[in-house]
């Protein structure tokens, strides 16, 4: 399905060439030679005065730059740097001022350097919660760039000239693309899920199957979201089988809500038995009660259009009856971290009034981001050519085939001598509990060495100006080609010593 696909010959980082200096520092002092090395006072002398160093031309830029405090400050580092090194032996002669000025500016242009930083997944998960998740679509990406440079009219509305609703910007394509009266829109599903709970069942209970009590990676356990958010959690039925009757069984007049969590990270298999959202719907219905599903991942489209397996879609839900349906922004979905409650308009009016919501509520940048990734959703054809997650998800094997084959030629090069560097079939995970069970055929380059073991490939890889992020399997290296477009991104560049 996926194989009549564009060839993608975009790079996948392009915002990324460039980033960061390297850093070129003068050796550090050897550790346990001080005291055996007889300090060098000659040597020690002829090192370059600060104000010496600070008179050189490379100096004069330096200051207009960064300002006459820092350049100081980190010529003194340089200096201090050489002094401990002469005194070691780590440095053999003191250099002249104008190599203490450039080692100085090597040093100023690291330090401008943030930590997070772009990096080459190719771990194969598509939604790597530790890599931030999805990536945003170009017009996402765009539309936050003008959102951060700009003023807008995050909760302006133009036409009245008055205060208008931040939601806005969103909410009538969510209506669109799930069927839903009404939707709202908070940081992270986590989120979602306690500004539901609190506003509806606070001091009251909700009924939770036994077999829903999971745990998402990073800390979010459903029992444990439920108490923080004031509601009481009333277990019903088994891990492996839950019938209607235990959840009828458990109404009283203290229950405010019945909640259906995707158990979207495992599967019970076997003598199981779940109650469906229909089943519970109708009960709710009879008994007064809203319920509500915390879908997780939360397609909007049905993947199976796209050759991928089943997942839940959000609209489905809806016609399902559930009278809320909270979901991620970023996984499935492939947007910005975002936590999206759609459903019945006087249940979500509720939710928006908690000031719970205030202190939730998304920033400009991410609803802007939001906004365009849903859009696509509602004008593109094909969203394969729009999204990267989905076109991460549905890369045919060809074009993996022939990336892989064209980095191997690179990275025989560039890895040198001993390497054994091959093009292997494995299997990737989608990732932040999306699709858990359902792994999808991949294309790896495999690359072991006699001598040097797998972790330590991996950190020579890591270690590279632009970090390259593979995963090690039964003791090989691993670069999963899915979210691969350029070959030259799998070749480890410029290695801060
Ligand atoms: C991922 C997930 C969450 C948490 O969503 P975040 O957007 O990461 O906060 C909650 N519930 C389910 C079922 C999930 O899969």
């Amino acid at each position: 399905m996926a194989a009549d696909a564009e060839p993608y010959a975009v790079c996948n980082m392009p915002y990324a060439r460039g980033a960061g200096a390297r850093l070129e520092l003068y050796p550090p002092p050897k550790v346990g030679t001080i005291g055996s090395v007889v300090p060098r006072i000659e040597q020690l002398r002829a090192l370059p005065s600060v104000d010496r160093v600070l008179r050189t031309a490379e100096a004069q830029a330096a200051l207009a730059r960064f300002g006459h405090r820092y350049v100081t400050d980190s010529v003194r580092t340089i200096l201090d740097q050489l002094r401990q090194g002469l005194t070691t032996g780590a440095v053999a002669v003191p250099p002249p001022a104008e190599e203490v000025m450039a080692a100085a500016l090597a040093h100023m242009e690291a330090s401008q350097r943030l930590t997070m930083r772009p990096v080459v997944n190719a771990t194969g998960v598509v939604l790597h919660t530790n890599l931030g998740r999805a990536l945003l679509a170009d017009a996402a990406v765009q539309a936050v760039l003008q959102a951060g440079a700009h003023a807008v009219n995050l909760e302006y509305d133009l036409g009245r000239g008055e205060r208008g609703e931040r939601d806005a910007h969103v909410e009538e394509d969510l209506r669109a693309l799930t069927g839903a009266e009404a939707a709202t829109v908070v940081n992270n599903n986590a989120a979602a899920v306690v500004l539901a709970l609190n506003t509806l069942a606070e001091g009251r209970e909700v009924l939770v199957s036994r077999g829903e009590l999971i745990e998402i990676g990073g800390s979010f356990r459903i029992p444990e979201v439920l108490a923080k958010s004031g509601a009481r959690l009333r277990e019903v039925g088994t891990t492996n089988r839950t019938h209607v009757a235990d959840y009828a069984d458990a109404v009283t007049e203290h229950t405010a809500l019945l909640l259906k969590v995707h158990t979207s990270n495992y599967r019970i298999v076997g003598f199981t038995s779940a109650v469906s959202l229909p089943e519970l719907v109708q009960l709710g219905t009879q008994r007064g009660i809203p319920v509500m599903e915390d879908l997780g991942s939360g397609a909007l489209v049905d993947l199976s259009t796209y050759g991928l397996p089943k997942e839940p879609v959000v609209a489905e839900r809806l016609r399902s009856g559930a009278d809320l349906v909270s979901f991620s922004g970023d996984k499935l979905l492939g947007g910005p971290q975002a936590g999206i409650i759609v459903g019945r308009r006087e249940l979500v009016a509720r939710l928006t009034r908690n000031p719970l919501k205030r202190a939730l509520r998304c920033d400009k940048l991410t609803l802007a981001a939001l906004a365009a990734t849903l859009r696509l959703y509602r004008t593109t054809p094909d969203l394969r050519a729009v999204l990267p997650t989905l076109r991460w998800l549905t890369r045919p094997l060809a074009e993996m085939d022939a990336v892989g084959a064209a980095a191997i030629a690179l990275l025989r090069d560039a890895l040198g001598e001993g390497f054994r560097i091959e093009l292997a079939a494995s299997e990737s995970e989608i990732g932040s509990g999306a699709l858990p069970i359902e792994n999808l055929p991949t294309r790896v380059i495999r690359i072991t060495h006699p001598h040097e073991g797998a972790q330590e490939i991996a950190r020579r890889f890591r270690e590279a100006e632009t970090p390259i992020i593979g995963r090690v399997q039964a003791g090989s290296f691993l670069l999963d080609l899915r979210g691969i477009f350029c070959p030259e991104d799998l070749v480890p560049k410029n290695s801060p010593e």
